[in-house]
């Protein structure tokens, strides 16, 4: 996606920090903290779960980064077929207790092995400046033996787990939108561990947006307003 940016015309910088964004008379002024300053008519923010310590500030009531693990398992000797892309779906399992166990099979050369992950289960609420920690042994174990149950062509441990980072929104759905107090700056964020697969339509969205196209879909559902429509009267 970035490549098909940049052949579109995109600037692309890198290892920079924006620090502030400010109104401006043509649009928005963007500080970046090696001293740079943009402006622009709009800006785009999808800072991911570091969009309001500083950038966004007016979303912090609607936002909790999560960290949330992730496992890669090895299939069993002579079981890797099973697994390859061309027999194995990416699937969304519901387990009697209710649990979310979601994965995709091996597709990319360097992924150590078949990814797996409960979706809806095992999320620790953390600051923002996180650093990544280990995976809890309990975690570890609870996931193994849902896996063992469920493909028992699958190795019983994992050979790598690792935190993911979800950006939930109150009600578990995206939050996109205008800023209320940066009149041409637009944001998304929030995409509550689920965002990923549709970020070229939300990337296409916020494009229209920002340049004053109607977008292809309605984005009303996922403002922030909806949180104050939701507060009791
Ligand atoms: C190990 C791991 C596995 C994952 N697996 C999956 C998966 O299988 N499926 C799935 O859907 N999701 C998965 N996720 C989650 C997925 O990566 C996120 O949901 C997705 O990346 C969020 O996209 P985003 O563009 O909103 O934010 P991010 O990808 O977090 O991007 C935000 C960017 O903004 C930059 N930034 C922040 N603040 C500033 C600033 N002030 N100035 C300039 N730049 C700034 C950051 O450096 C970062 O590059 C995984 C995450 C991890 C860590």
């Amino acid at each position: 996606m970035l490549n098909e940016a940049v052949r579109s015309g995109a600037i692309m910088e890198f290892g920079d920090t924006v620090v502030s964004l400010e109104n401006h008379t043509a649009g928005v002024r963007v500080a970046t903290r090696s001293g740079r300053i943009h402006f622009a008519r709009a800006a785009l923010v999808t800072a991911g779960p570091w969009i309001t310590t500083r950038l966004m500030p007016e979303l912090s009531d609607f936002l909790e980064p999560r960290q949330v693990p992730v496992y890669w398992f090895t299939p069993k000797i002579d079981s890797g077929i099973l697994f390859s892309m061309e027999h194995f779906p990416v699937f969304l399992y519901e387990c009697v207790d209710g649990g979310l166990l979601y994965g995709v099979p091996s597709i990319v050369s360097n992924e150590p092995g078949v990814k797996i992950g409960f979706h809806n289960r095992q999320q620790t609420p953390i600051a923002p400046d996180w650093n990544n920690t280990p995976v809890k042994k309990r975690y570890l174990s609870a996931l193994a033996a849902t896996v063992e149950s469920i493909f028992p062509e699958l190795e019983h441990s994992p050979t790598k787990a690792k935190n993911c980072l979800y950006t939930m929104s109150k009600d578990e759905s995206f939050l996109i939108g205008k800023s209320k107090n940066l009149h041409s700056v637009y944001f998304a964020s929030a995409c509550s561990g689920h965002g990923f697969k549709f970020a070229p339509a939300i990337g296409d969205a916020l494009a229209k947006l920002a340049t004053g196209q109607q977008p292809n879909v309605p984005l009303s559902v996922f403002s922030a307003g909806r949180f104050d429509r939701a507060l009791p009267t």
